[in-house]
């Protein structure tokens, strides 16, 4: 679940930001893995945007050793639940978090360009450190970020290059309906139903009847 951010600017206020998820990277091998984010402040966008977080090849190795310490917290924690009590899913778990670290890994040896604003695209971001007062790039005075607490937000469903280029879809796989469809798909046949007449469904053979 993202974070949710308060900025602080003073003198002058500030509010919160709630971050974001949903946001990958594909690999050439069409495999996905999370983009992970801070706020920013871009000045293409010239707003409080999400930019990449960006972590040295170092800090993942770190994650990866310990999720091989049986004294670490990282992998105490896989075993040390309600989950790993009941299903006893504990070792999977931790085995999943090892494969997508080292995709992770894997990405970020390869990755080249700088961290972007992942609306515009633009790497004229600056990151905002968390818990630190700091010269506003907004204007006058200074900004401070904190993390007030967890967000649920969408799922942005937004899907970028391993460099950080937004790949242009406009479709949202999150939705398990059209947006369009509404409560029909409810209804027994409905998406069905509704694909057919809308002219969205191709049936073999067949022509759609178009809207
Ligand atoms: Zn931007």
């Amino acid at each position: 679940m993202p974070a949710m951010y308060e900025i602080l600017i003073a003198p002058g206020g500030g509010g919160l930001f709630a971050g974001t998820r949903g946001n990958y990277y594909e690999l050439a091998d069409g495999q996905q893995i999370d983009v992970q984010t801070t706020p920013v402040w871009c000045r293409r966008c010239g707003d409080w945007r999400h930019g990449e977080s960006i972590e040295p090849v170092a800090e993942i190795d770190r994650k990866l050793a310990e999720l091989d310490d049986p004294n670490s917290f990282a992998y105490q924690s896989c075993f040390d639940n309600l989950f790993h009590e009941m299903f006893g899913k504990g070792e999977e778990f931790r085995q999943e978090q090892i494969t997508r670290l080292r995709r992770r890994r894997r990405w970020r040896e390869d990755r080249v360009s700088p961290p972007k604003c992942i609306e515009c695209g633009s790497a004229d971001i600056v990151v905002l450190p968390i818990n630190e007062k700091v010269p506003n790039p907004a204007g006058p005075g200074t900004v401070e970020i904190r993390i007030r607490g967890m967000c649920s937000t969408d799922f942005n469903e937004w899907h970028f290059t391993p460099e950080g280029e937004r790949i242009p879809r406009d479709t949202k796989p999150t939705h398990w309906h059209h947006p369009a469809m509404g409560d029909e798909f409810n209804k027994p046949g409905g998406a069905v139903e509704w694909l057919r007449r809308t002219g969205r469904l191709k049936e073999p053979g067949g022509e759609s009847s178009g809207e």
